[in-house]
């Protein structure tokens, strides 16, 4: 499908500013006619030109290569590719244009076409497919700690030391843990690139796709879940530290986390992606479409993954925000 402007025959986009659909051409908004056809998949709807080099096995959302229209696959936004929740883009292309200029015009390892007009406008937004995991954990934690008392008396020093169980019986609900289902975004980056807001995701429309590219699940919600079950382990190790305190030391005898699936929700989140070629490799930068965070892999450095400028949040502040403690420790 692609959405056309009722008063001038544009191509209508969603505009992250007005939080609405708008056209580049009239500034019209809201006047978006969806006009659709399964041929979208081969050729442009409008100006007929071949599509196969915008799309590949997983695209969801592409630009026409000849006129630059933006154009939803039918087909992959529907029945079983049929999003639930998506967070539409709040950072526009000009606002993460003006983040990665923010974050490297003062670096020195920055080339100097890196910031260049040219090269930054070459950035795209692109909604990646992420399932989000509701899941009941059980967890049975048994410990010993010991506490340390010593003394001087008649010229001697005593140490006692006593030891305590330690018992803890927790029942946690985890909300919307996420895990992104692109094989194109690598886990380290988008890791890097959380947290969202996800209070902010909504009820899946088509038209907010128009404007962006875009990817199905590349795999099914079942062969990702392990990825979420290591994120909630690590949010119950941690709730669970918190809870003992007092002693001088505690040594972990067993813990049993039994975990129960509720439902993976399937959404859309959004990231600019700025592409940039050094020396005949490609670098990426990711900017969060939603929260502005930078996230890169520069052409000097050693080939880590670096978040700049916000914050990188413990894993634990950002199960934190979806936690719903069911049941106190007991
Ligand atoms: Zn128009
Ligand atoms: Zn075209």
């Amino acid at each position: 499908m692609i959405f056309k402007c009722k008063n001038c025959g544009g191509n209508i986009v969603y505009d992250p500013d007005r939080g609405t659909m708008c056209c580049p051409h009239c500034e019209s908004l809201d006047s978006e006619d969806k006009v659709l056809s399964t041929e979208y998949m081969t050729t442009c709807g409008n100006c007929g030109a071949p599509m196969e080099g915008a799309i590949s096995t997983f695209t969801s959302a592409t630009k026409c290569p000849n006129c630059g229209t933006y154009a939803v696959l039918d087909e992959r936004v529907e029945g079983e590719y049929q999003p639930e929740l998506i967070l539409p883009f709040k950072v526009s292309k000009q606002e993460a244009i003006a983040f990665l200029k923010d974050e490297f015009k003062n670096r020195i390892f920055t080339p100097l076409t890196f910031l260049s007009k040219a090269s930054l406008n070459k950035i795209e937004g692109t909604y990646v497919p992420f399932f989000m995991y509701d899941y009941d954990t059980d967890t049975d934690y048994y410990g010993t700690g010991t506490k340390v008392r010593s003394w001087s008396s008649g010229g001697y020093r005593y140490t006692e030391t006593s030891y305590y169980d330690i018992r803890r019986k927790m029942e946690t609900d985890f909300d919307m843990v996420p895990v992104d289902a692109s094989d194109y975004m690598e886990d380290d980056y988008m890791d890097l690139l959380e947290p969202y807001n996800y209070k902010e995701l909504r009820g899946f429309e088509d038209k907010l796709m128009s404007g962006f590219y875009g990817e199905i699940y590349n795999k099914p919600e079942e062969e990702l879940e392990d990825r979420a079950k290591v994120k909630i382990k690590g949010a119950v190790d941690t709730l669970i530290n918190q809870s003992i305190s007092g002693y001088s030391s505690v040594k972990q005898n067993s813990m049993n986390v039994s975990m129960s699936k509720k439902k993976a929700h399937y959404a859309l989140l959004p990231v600019w992606e700025y592409v940039y070629s050094y020396h005949g490799k490609d670098y990426k930068f990711h900017v969060n479409g939603q929260t502005g965070k930078v996230v890169g892999r520069t052409p000097v450095a050693t080939g880590q993954v670096v978040a700049y400028g916000a914050t990188v949040f413990a894993m634990v502040s950002i199960i934190g925000l979806m936690i719903r403690l069911a049941l106190a420790f007991v």
